[in-house]
């Protein structure tokens, strides 16, 4: 079904332009001290070998903006099996792109082999899609021909372990220092060949605070339907690590921007149209900003409850239809969840392991509005009772759940023996738990716009 002949993919007029650059160690600010031991051990030990050995990439990239990496990328001349040689603690993974990975306790260095760009340019295989998507990538070639196959010009310098200079094929130096995320060749061609690029472009110019370059920034309006061709599991990958970059806020918003958003969440791409100012961004707009909040302070971030956050509207909309066509309300949640995440699965993989928790969370939110009886101490005691309850005061804060239930619930957990068995009397108001009745918000207007 596959071929690896059509269409053709990208090569450039002339890999070995008269752009290359080498910028020795007095011209650029990349010092040995921010590179990991590890990876400084392998650099060299492939040197001693006779092999090439440059640092390449990301970590490249973050280290000329004085940031510190967080992974090394090596790359070389020697092939996946010379590197296994060279290195004990080493094993060969990947189908797609065969790496080395090369272990030291905690700490991976990727070691990977220079890569052609095409059939005719080097050893081994690469197969492309009948739509010119690249399905695997194992051609071997030099360095030149490594540099154009990447994605961004400024994803593309190379660290050479020789003399400590960067080596620079496609201007990705000055494109560095002028702040710029430019696809290497043809924008379209490159989209085409690997949709995912569109979702990386949006990340690394929000990471990095660079601009897209117009004639990248173009074609993805346009392009953006090719990510339905992408398996859900990769985008899966991708929404995390456009998610927990700890700037999902911008993220977010340029997603939207470019019509990418609709194609990873359909259906939470539908509410939010829906209602251009109204709660659902608003709630999704709060908990982005607490995902950020929490990253920039090193705490852990759960993708479940980032996940039941972004479909939270599909789910509450049709749990709501189920209700008033006479449902029960926590079996239509239970219902309206497997129907959302069953289409959701679709684009974007979501984990089973992290499904089961989201469906959890929703379903404690109708359990939540139960504040009588015996069920409150239940649910004080269900392994999703702080996710479900901190879900709840979300919901409140941005107007959509009832403020008074939320307080309800706070004041529950600290309340003594005494306090609680008032609170949970029949007919125990919500309203005479607290000093003073808050009256319930209206939706805020949303910290953030479509508009950039
Ligand atoms: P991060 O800081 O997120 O790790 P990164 O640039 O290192 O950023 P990786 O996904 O780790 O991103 O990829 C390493 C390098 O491999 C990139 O810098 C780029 O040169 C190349 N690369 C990765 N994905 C692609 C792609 N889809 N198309 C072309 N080149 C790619
Ligand atoms: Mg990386």
């Amino acid at each position: 079904m596959f071929t690896s002949r059509q269409p053709q993919p990208f090569k450039p007029k002339e890999p070995t332009s008269p752009k290359t650059s080498i910028y020795p160690r007095s011209e650029h600010n990349i010092s040995r001290t921010l590179i990991s031991d590890h990876a400084l051990k392998v650099l060299y030990r492939l040197r001693k070998e006779n092999y090439q050995a440059y640092l390449v990439g990301g970590c490249v990239r973050d280290l000329l903006l004085g940031r510190e990496p967080k992974d090394f990328d090596v790359v070389t001349d020697a092939h996946p099996e010379e590197i296994r040689a060279v290195f004990r603690n080493c094993r060969l993974i990947g189908r797609r792109f065969r790496l080395a990975h090369v272990h030291f306790g905690n700490e991976v260095v990727e070691v990977a082999t220079f890569r052609a760009l095409n059939n005719e340019d080097g050893e081994g295989d690469r197969q492309h899609s009948r739509d010119g998507r690249i399905l695997r990538d194992n051609i071997y070639g030099t360095i030149e021909e490594d540099a154009w196959r990447r994605d961004f010009t400024v994803n593309a310098l190379y660290y050479n372990i020789r003399d400590f200079s960067v080596v620079d094929f496609v201007g990705g130096m000055d494109d560095h220092k002028a702040g710029i995320l430019r696809l290497i060749g043809e924008p379209e061609q490159r989209y085409r060949e690997d949709p995912v690029r569109m979702l990386r472009a949006v990340r690394f110019a929000v990471k990095l605070g660079f601009t897209i370059h117009p004639t990248c920034a173009e074609p993805i309006h346009r392009l953006a339907p090719l990510l339905e061709g992408i398996p859900s599991a990769r985008l899966y990958d991708e929404v995390i690590k456009l998610l927990l970059s700890g700037y999902s806020v911008q993220t977010f918003e340029e997603l939207r921007h470019f019509n990418l958003f609709g194609r990873l969440f359909p259906e939470t791409e539908h509410c939010l149209a829906r209602q251009p100012e109204g709660y659902p961004l608003v709630f999704l707009a709060k908990v982005l900003e607490r995902t950020d909040e929490r990253i920039q302070q090193n705490k852990g971030v759960a993708p479940f409850f980032l996940f039941a956050a972004l479909l939270w509207e599909p789910v509450r909309i049709l749990a709501n239809a189920k209700i008033k066509s006479g449902d029960n309300d926590v079996f239509a949640y239970q219902e309206a969840a497997s129907e959302v995440l069953t289409r959701q699965v679709r684009s974007v993989a979501i984990p089973r392991a992290i499904s089961l928790i989201m469906r959890e969370v929703w379903a404690l939110q109708p359990r939540l509005e139960r504040t009588t009886g015996v069920r409150p101490y239940k649910l004080l005691g269900h392994p999703r009772f702080r996710a479900a309850y901190d879900f709840l005061v979300l919901r409140a804060e941005t107007g959509e759940a009832d403020q008074e239930l939320a307080e309800w619930w706070t004041h529950f957990q600290s309340a003594d023996e005494a306090q609680q068995r008032a609170m949970t009397r029949e007919g125990g108001a919500r309203t005479g738990t607290r000093k003073t009745r808050v009256r319930k918000r209206g939706p805020r207007k949303p910290k953030i716009t479509h508009d950039t």
